[in-house]
């Protein structure tokens, strides 16, 4: 919504020109670059111990709780919880500089009761949230160690958080409350969130709806004729299963879950099915929100116009499951450009792109913000056979994520 697609390409071509300045050199910043090489196995150790930790959505607190004692044990100050449950601990600078947030988040999609007991398998690390994101929240500890290591210091602030409710169920609501009531005025955010070395510069948006068809219901023989909601909704989901979208901007949907019914001779009195509609783009989303709107809609009337003037037609009841605003992908921006900047001064090139990620809230308001991997190889993020290889070069993410966090907070060459 800040940008059209124009005025993009023309920022991104201009990216070599406007080459932001890293620290990269600063004797502090190395040495704190260096300590996280070095300190390599505490990043993991971290990552490991915050894993065994369940953290269901909704039920963060005890992973919280201990969130809170590392922060104060690395020397962060005015260590809190706020009313809605995100970790904050802060480390401050010399003045006058912007106000940076380094977050990754401490809920996880798994279930309470889900073994979180983590398996070394070679090099492999196995357990649920090993990478998303256990590795998120290591890094930011590591961060929070080698600056104090390096006494390293800048003229900003970073303010360290460790968010609640980022994935679906959560609905972004730690994000949402720490922009609704801002400790102070927030300059640049940053999530680190999941493994590799990508940058996120853009946000997928997505609508997610449970959509329920209703009527009495009644004997599959003796009330044959009565406009059924399951049948209802069997239209509507052949009328989505049909929708064309682009693919670029990417733009996707899916019926995701569906439920109804008591018995093979019941007209049910309810269809119900759960939809995912995901975009990269804020109008094409809007716009398949409509299809979807529309599509229910007409599949209603063709079901309740098999039996015209019926005194039971299918009625149907929308509930909102979350909406995450969609932003266009962005690599011009100082923030952006400040990540591969200190990207390429470890040797690498940054992949961008736009995901769905705690970032999604900020950049909705106008704030600049990215998402950025910690580093290290994951799979299977979201199932419990994820897993976590650190590589050869695990440490570049921690290193990555210093080096843009101190050149955002003003610490120049
Ligand atoms: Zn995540």
């Amino acid at each position: 919504m800040r940008h059209t697609l124009p005025l993009l390409v023309v920022l991104s071509t201009g990216v070599a020109a406007q080459q932001v300045p890293v620290p990269s050199g600063n004797p502090s910043v190395v040495a704190a670059l260096e300590s996280i090489k070095r300190e390599n196995a505490w990043t993991l150790q971290q990552q490991v111990s915050i894993c065994e930790i369940p953290a269901p959505p909704f039920k963060e607190a005890e992973r919280g709780k201990e969130l809170v004692q590392r922060f104060r044990s690395l020397g962060l100050v005015n260590v809190r919880v706020d009313p809605e449950g995100n970790v904050i601990g802060e480390r401050p600078g010399t003045g006058g500089g912007p106000t940076v947030v380094l977050s990754g988040h401490l809920d996880t999609v798994f279930p309470e009761g889900t073994d979180v007991k983590v398996k070394l398998d070679g090099t492999r690390y196995r357990g649920p949230g090993i990478g998303d994101d256990c590795r998120g929240l290591a890094t930011i500890l590591t961060v929070a160690r080698a600056l104090r290591d390096g006494n390293v210091t800048y003229p900003g602030k970073i303010l360290f958080v460790g968010t609640v409710g980022e994935e679906g169920p959560g609905n972004l609501r730690g994000v949402r409350y720490l922009f609704k009531n801002p400790p102070e005025k927030i300059d640049f955010f940053i999530s680190v969130d999941g493994t590799g070395l990508g940058l996120t510069t853009g946000a997928v948006g997505s609508h997610r709806y449970l959509i329920q068809f209703q009527g009495p219901g009644g004997h599959s023989f003796g009330a044959f004729g009565m406009p059924a909601p399951i049948h209802a909704m069997g239209r509507a989901i052949a009328k989505v299963s049909d929708f064309k979208v682009p693919s670029t901007p990417k733009t996707t949907f899916n019926v995701g879950i569906v439920s109804g019914g008591t018995s093979v001779n019941t007209i049910s009195p309810l269809g119900a099915m759960e939809v995912d509609l995901r975009s990269e783009s804020p109008e094409e989303l809007l716009a398949l929100d409509t299809k979807l709107k529309n599509a229910v809609q007409q599949a209603v009337d063709e079901e309740n116009a098999r039996a015209p003037g019926s005194a039971a037609p299918v009625t149907v009841k929308w509930i909102d499951m979350g909406v995450r605003p969609a932003v266009l992908i962005n690599n011009g921006s100082h923030i952006a450009r400040s990540a591969i900047a200190a990207g390429k001064a470890l040797g690498f090139t940054p992949e961008t792109g736009a995901s769905s990620t705690d970032a999604n809230f900020p950049m909705s308001l106008g704030v600049a913000a990215i998402t950025l991997d910690g580093g290290g190889i994951g799979r299977g993020a979201h199932s419990i056979a994820e897993s976590y290889d650190d590589g050869p070069e695990g440490w570049k993410g921690p290193q990555w994520v210093l080096l843009t966090t101190v050149t955002l907070a003003g610490l120049g060459r």
